[in-house]
């Protein structure tokens, strides 16, 4: 059987150049044709001597997922949908900006955790993705942006965001491998500041996070107080807020930041009050952070509607007039349902939950 390089992590990546009597330097050689220069073709690694060439081309390939659609919206952003076997698919999204270009990444097919206003979530959980379908993302992306630069960009990608399909702690180690690799200096060399993990809030796996791999954190609050959060992001019973801004403050002692992004998501008449803000900024106050509030992205049989302008600046008012910094997110490629929220893939709903809903609203 072969070995899918991509799906090795740094670690295991130099155990398998130790197991082929390779010495260590071999394997920043190989880890640097493969991600930085994103070749996927043995015989394209000209300082690697022809012998060790056609070993590795019988025992390794590189393969990241097919491309089934690739996408580009108005505004530049960038949509690949990729094939992970068995009906499933995932998407990454590219969303240029001036001073720079985040690849937003996905960690598993579907989501099991089930917030109401995901349409992740809406399809219920298919699988965790491989590590060779996680940084898959990040090497298709590179190599296929910077051969397609005009201006010969090195770097297209500068900014790494775990905010895709899935709940990335709830694939901790396969996560945690990738996103070694991304900040790996022989693989993408990103820096912790660069590389931002998004979570509904899944405690512990926080706490590990913070040992293992502390990059920047985001988290999804969406709600003032528990009674409105076991609403919306159900998981919030098991974890309730007052453990997860525990977590969060612990996570801040080793953060490449010294706070963490909490993410908002603004629903007309749900949680975007002004007396909402208000409690908000007491439930909040002792935990340094940022706050970004995304305006809903629907989806078809949401039940959602997306805030009104003047209700997000609102909200936005009542939390900078209390000292936080709260910014609004600019809803990028949603002509082409690449936004927040509406990243879908084709996964099949094998848990029938959409007929389920259907049904119930009969
Ligand atoms: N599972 C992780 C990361 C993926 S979702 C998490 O929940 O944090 C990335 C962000 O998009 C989260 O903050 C999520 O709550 C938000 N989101 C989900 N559905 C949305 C929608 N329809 N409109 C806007 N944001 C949405
Ligand atoms: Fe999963 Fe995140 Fe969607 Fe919640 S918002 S269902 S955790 S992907």
């Amino acid at each position: 059987m072969t070995v899918n390089l991509l799906g090795l992590g740094s670690q295991q990546f130099k155990v398998f150049c130790a197991e082929m009597g390779e010495k260590p330097y071999r394997a920043q050689q190989l880890l640097r044709w493969i991600h930085h220069a994103g070749v996927d073709d043995f015989g394209a690694m000209t300082d690697v001597s022809r012998q060790l060439r056609e070993r590795l081309a019988q025992l390794a390939t590189i393969g990241a997922p097919q491309v089934l659609r690739d996408t580009t919206a108005a505004d530049g952003t960038r949509k690949w949908l990729l094939e992970v076997g068995t009906g499933n698919a995932i998407e990454a999204v590219f969303i240029p900006e001036t001073n720079r270009g985040t690849l937003c990444i996905s960690s598993q097919a579907g989501c099991a955790l089930e917030c109401t206003f995901c349409s992740t979530g809406r399809q219920g959980f298919n699988r965790n993705l491989t590590v060779a379908e996680i940084i898959g993302q990040l090497w298709h992306a590179s190599r296929t942006l910077r051969a397609q630069s005009a201006a010969g960009e090195e770097r297209p990608i500068s900014n790494v965001v775990m905010m895709g399909m899935g709940e990335p702690l709830a694939n901790f180690d396969n996560v945690v491998a990738a996103m070694q690799l991304m900040l790996d200096d022989s693989a993408y060399g990103l820096s912790r500041r660069r590389v931002t993990l998004s979570t509904s809030g899944l405690v512990p796996a926080i706490d590990r996070l913070r040992q293992e791999c502390p990059v920047a954190l985001a988290v999804s609050l969406h709600a003032p107080d528990d009674k409105l959060r076991n609403e919306l992001v159900p998981i919030n019973r098991k974890y309730p807020i007052k453990e997860l801004l525990a977590a969060c403050l612990r996570y801040i002692e080793k953060a490449p930041r010294d706070f963490v992004t909490f993410e908002y998501v603004m629903l007309a008449g749900v949680n975007d009050s002004v007396e909402q803000a208000r409690q908000l900024v007491r439930t909040i106050k002792s935990v340094p952070c940022k706050i970004n509030l995304i305006p809903f992205n629907p989806f078809p049989d949401s039940g959602y509607a997306r805030s009104a302008p003047q209700a997000v600046a609102r909200f936005r008012d009542v939390l900078m007039q209390a000292g936080l910094f709260a910014t609004t997110r600019r809803t990028r490629g949603d002509d082409i349902d690449a936004a927040c929220g509406q990243l879908a893939g084709q996964v099949q709903d094998k848990t029938r939950r959409g007929q389920r809903r259907v049904k119930a609203a009969a």
